[in-house]
């Protein structure tokens, strides 16, 4: 990390909040990283100021500035993209090669969204229709102004930075406010941008616990971007509620994976592993449920026992996966695994006992019931649930009896068939063949449907979350037909009744 003086920083001793500090603590051990200000409403507040200047100033750019500046930007990330991933390694404790490879998808969208914003949110025209030929119509987009960014800590590069270089791409000044586990992580970004523009904190860093968050939520911004957990989705729903605050809202999922009898049972059960396993399990859109068709059940199983039973979890560079992040999950996959097994359910690879002070073994159960909190909530561990089913059809429906709809997969070796049931999904984003395979595909938005909540980041989607839609008419020549005064014609009023029948009756 930098230590140079950021703007935030330099206005952190005036803050009647100064003073308070947390720990950030290397999940693998316990040792302490760093420690951080633990920022309240006036140091919050004096960064959405800050932002609200430098938002000025980046309007103004407009998108050719704006592409020039990012495109720095991210040079300057992607030049020192290891010593980002060390930071994202030791704050959430995942390999360092997977925190490389985060660091390179969120390279990716930040590319891609400097790139795309003209193209996509420049002004337009479109066709104002028979009825207002007179009319030149166009539609353009604007920035918010200040768009508050709150993170998550299970990828907290990539995720965050679907908001962040979606935001700045639209023109928005972003604040961002981290996970207290990885505040290292928002600190490094905006100390980033600050070596590259020291005199407009477009991009600044806050970092602190919930109530920072909250005091975020509740400070002078136009939007926040929410990615984080249903129930705290919520609270930073009602929080935004008070001054009509919209935000964009990333929540949980519990995915599944439907596995057909004509499937490639290996690269389905390679898959399996990397989609349930990966980053602990601690992905939004992790496979959590498979549902495999009677034919290919038992293979399908069998197979993924054997791929995962000798998987070990650890600290070193090239892990398979490293430790639970957040100490509290550790609770919460146990719980899932001893509900399952009470209920019914059977373990074919790991148990209770997999679940260890810090890290969790590889888990798989099989035979859960569909009302077990292993297939109703999310469990964000390295667990995985291989349930029967008839057919596809079958699984379909058990797929989409989750409150959930974030995202899912198909595995079959018939393309139109995969493409059909991927419709047929109820999630935001869905896979035939593979799992995660949108994660790096910037061109595609990302995001849920019911309780993986709302709104899209990536993609022009995901440019136009962080934009107000701008419409605009420009009067072209008087119209025949006079209809907007208030000295309105009797045969102008004849002509429009004839025409209203003639188009329309
Ligand atoms: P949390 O919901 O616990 O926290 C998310 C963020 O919200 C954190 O920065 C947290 O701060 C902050 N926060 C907490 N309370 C408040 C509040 N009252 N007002 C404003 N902000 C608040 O989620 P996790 O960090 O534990 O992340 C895991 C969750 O994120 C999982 O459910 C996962 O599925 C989801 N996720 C979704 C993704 C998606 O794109 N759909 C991607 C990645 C994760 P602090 O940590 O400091 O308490």
């Amino acid at each position: 990390m930098t230590d140079q003086l950021t703007p935030f920083d330099a206005d952190r001793e005036s803050d009647t909040d100064a003073g308070r500090e947390f720990d950030s603590l290397d999940p693998r051990n316990g040792d302490v990283i760093a420690t951080y200000p633990l920022q309240g409403t006036a140091d919050v507040e004096a960064a959405v100021a800050r932002a609200r200047t430098a938002a000025r100033w980046w309007d103004v750019q407009g998108f050719r500035g704006r592409r020039n500046w990012l495109l720095e930007f991210k040079r300057a990330v992607a030049s020192e993209a290891e010593s980002l991933a060390a930071v994202v390694s030791r704050e959430s404790g995942k390999p360092s090669e997977d925190a490389l490879l985060e660091v390179m998808l969120a390279v990716e969208h930040l590319d891609w969204a400097a790139k795309n914003a003209k193209k996509i949110l420049k002004q337009r025209k479109v066709s104002s229709g028979l009825v207002s030929a007179n009319q030149a119509a166009y539609v353009g987009y604007r920035p918010f102004g200040v768009v508050g960014v709150i993170g998550p800590w299970n990828y907290p590069v990539y995720t965050p930075m679907g908001s962040i270089a979606y935001a700045l791409a639209a023109g928005n000044a972003v604040v961002f406010k981290p996970s207290e586990l990885t505040p290292g992580v928002g600190k490094w970004l905006a100390d980033k941008w600050q070596s590259i523009a020291p005199s407009q904190p477009v991009l600044q860093a806050i970092t602190g616990d919930g109530s920072t968050g909250a005091a975020l939520c509740r400070a002078d911004v136009d939007k926040i971007a929410f990615t984080g957990s249903t129930a705290t989705a919520k609270r930073v729903m009602a929080t935004c509620a008070e001054n009509l605050v919209p935000i964009v809202a990333e929540c949980g999922g519990k995915d599944a994976m439907l596995v057909a009898e004509d499937a490639d049972i290996d690269a389905a059960v390679e898959f399996a592993a990397f989609g349930a396993l990966g980053n602990a399990g601690q992905t939004c859109a992790g496979v959590e449920r498979i549902y495999v068709a009677k034919p290919v059940y038992q293979q399908f199983l069998d197979r993924l026992a054997q791929k995962v039973v000798t998987t070990e979890p650890g600290g070193a560079p090239d892990s398979a996966y490293g430790p639970m992040t957040l100490g509290k999950q550790i609770g919460i996959v146990r719980d899932q695994i001893q509900d399952a097994l009470s209920k019914g359910g059977r373990a074919v690879v790991g148990g209770v006992d997999s679940v260890r002070e810090r890290y969790v073994d590889p888990v798989v159960l099989t035979d859960v019931p569909e009302d077990s909190t292993a297939i109703t909530e999310e469990t964000f561990g390295p667990t995985v649930v291989v349930n029967e089913v008839a057919d596809l059809e079958e699984g379909v429906a058990r797929a989409n009896a989750s409150k959930y709809g974030l995202g899912a997969s198909v595995f079959t070796k018939n393309k139109a068939q995969g493409r059909r049931i991927a419709e047929r999904l109820q999630s935001g984003v869905v896979t035939v063949n593979s799992v995660l395979g949108f994660a790096g595909v910037p061109a595609l938005p990302f995001g849920g449907v019911g309780d993986s909540g709302f709104g899209r980041i990536h993609g022009a989607d995901g440019l136009r979350e962080f934009s107000t839609v701008k419409s605009m008419t420009v009067q072209k020549f008087t119209a025949p037909l006079n209809l907007l005064t208030l000295d309105r014609k009797a045969r102008d009023m004849k002509i429009s009744a004839w025409m209203l029948a003639k188009r329309h009756g």
